[in-house]
């Protein structure tokens, strides 16, 4: 273990405040300071934190929240938890973030059905900020309030500003496999919103406010211990970010010839948390990488709106084609910071082999 690591942990272990301790207090400051927004409220994971933002917005049955079918499941599962109705959105190609015409359609769609729009959840997938400008024109448009799902993407900016201070409310996970990870679960909301804020903090603890229950809350707050690692590990996110970025230039020219790379627009930087390529015959390229012990992953072979739990929910009026296609074609490679060089040119090799070899061997 990282001795630094080892030893924020013992400092925990000696003061014995294992809930809500220093850490934590600290952390909240340090994250608000590297997000560029006002304020950072810890939380036992990526999933509540999602939620809570819905449960301070009052957001509830009859309500519609406009959310990606390409997802984690948590993006939608909390929206149904919240009592309102998932409406599933396709996504851009280019960056496998929310579609804005596809947004745009399914507003007033929505309303078509019964439902009252309500929030929108672009999701940061694979670690690319979502194109927050273009969908707040949609989302002024109709009243909305956006959430952005930011747990694969801590760490990365747009135009200079990072995940935090992109729009009114972001959430974010510190699942060890996410960019900023902790050595369990952990999660956390950054806002400009002092009231946003504030409730968030009380509805963590049982919705208690100066020791009175004044809201119907959870348990959900971050462990000291988790704390301490990830004020040690943010120390390092930055340069972690820039070998995954290298890593992934390094994809980009090698591999842009054979497969489909992701773009991210002009002025993104992001925290690549996958790196993602389209290919067809993407089973069989798998089989290949697989059979040479080369770790690679799909994201996400089955998409939500078809999936038993959310197949009865309703999506954008024009159909979700990108999604399906991406279900399809869709292949993660290996892009951990330390990924050493003589890796990156043996997942580079044996990618190039499969596809030019049709991966029928
Ligand atoms: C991981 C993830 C979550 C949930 O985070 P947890 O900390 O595992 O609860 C939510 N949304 C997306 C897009 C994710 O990748």
């Amino acid at each position: 273990m990282n001795g630094k690591i080892e030893k924020a942990i013992a400092r925990v272990v000696e003061h014995g405040q294992f809930i809500l301790g220093p850490e934590v207090g600290s952390l909240e400051e340090q994250l608000a300071q590297f997000s560029g927004c006002r304020y950072a409220v810890m939380c036992a994971n990526g999933t509540d934190a999602l939620l809570l933002v819905l449960m301070a917005w009052g957001v509830g049955p009859g309500d519609a929240v406009f959310v990606p079918s390409y997802t984690f499941a948590a993006t939608a599962e909390v929206v149904a938890l919240a009592g309102a109705t998932p409406v599933f959105v396709d996504i851009d190609p280019s960056d496998y973030t929310m579609d804005r015409a596809s947004l745009a359609k399914a507003v007033p769609y929505a309303v078509e059905l019964g439902l009252r729009p309500a929030v929108v959840v672009p999701v940061d997938l694979f670690g690319h900020p979502a194109n927050y400008p273009l969908l707040e024109e949609v989302s002024r448009r109709h009243g909305l309030r956006i959430v952005a799902d930011g747990a694969q993407s801590f760490g990365a900016s747009a135009d200079g500003r990072r995940v935090g201070s992109l729009t009114e409310a972001t959430t974010t996970s510190f699942f060890p496999s996410k960019p900023l990870g902790c050595y369990g679960d952990g999660g956390a909301i950054f806002t400009n919103d002092a009231r946003l804020a504030s409730t968030l903090k009380s509805l963590r603890m049982h919705g208690n406010e100066l020791g009175r229950y004044v809201r119907i809350g959870m348990n959900s707050r971050l462990d000291t211990l988790q704390a301490a690692v990830l004020l040690e590990k943010l120390g390092i996110l930055s340069e972690e970010i820039r070998s995954r970025q290298r890593i992934a230039d390094f994809y980009a020219n090698t591999l842009a010839d054979v497969a489909v790379v992701p773009a991210v627009r002009a002025g993104v930087e992001s925290a690549w948390g996958q790196y993602t390529i389209q290919v067809e015959e993407r089973d069989a390229v798998r089989d290949h990488l697989q059979r040479r012990a080369i770790s690679s992953a799909v994201y996400y072979p089955e998409p939500l709106h078809v999936q038993p739990a959310y197949a009865l929910f309703p999506f954008s009026p024009d159909g979700l084609s990108n999604t399906s296609q991406l279900s399809a074609q869709a292949l993660s490679l290996p892009i951990h910071p330390y990924l050493s060089e003589p890796d990156q040119q043996r997942v580079v090799r044996e990618v190039r082999q499969a596809i030019t070899t049709g991966a029928k061997l």
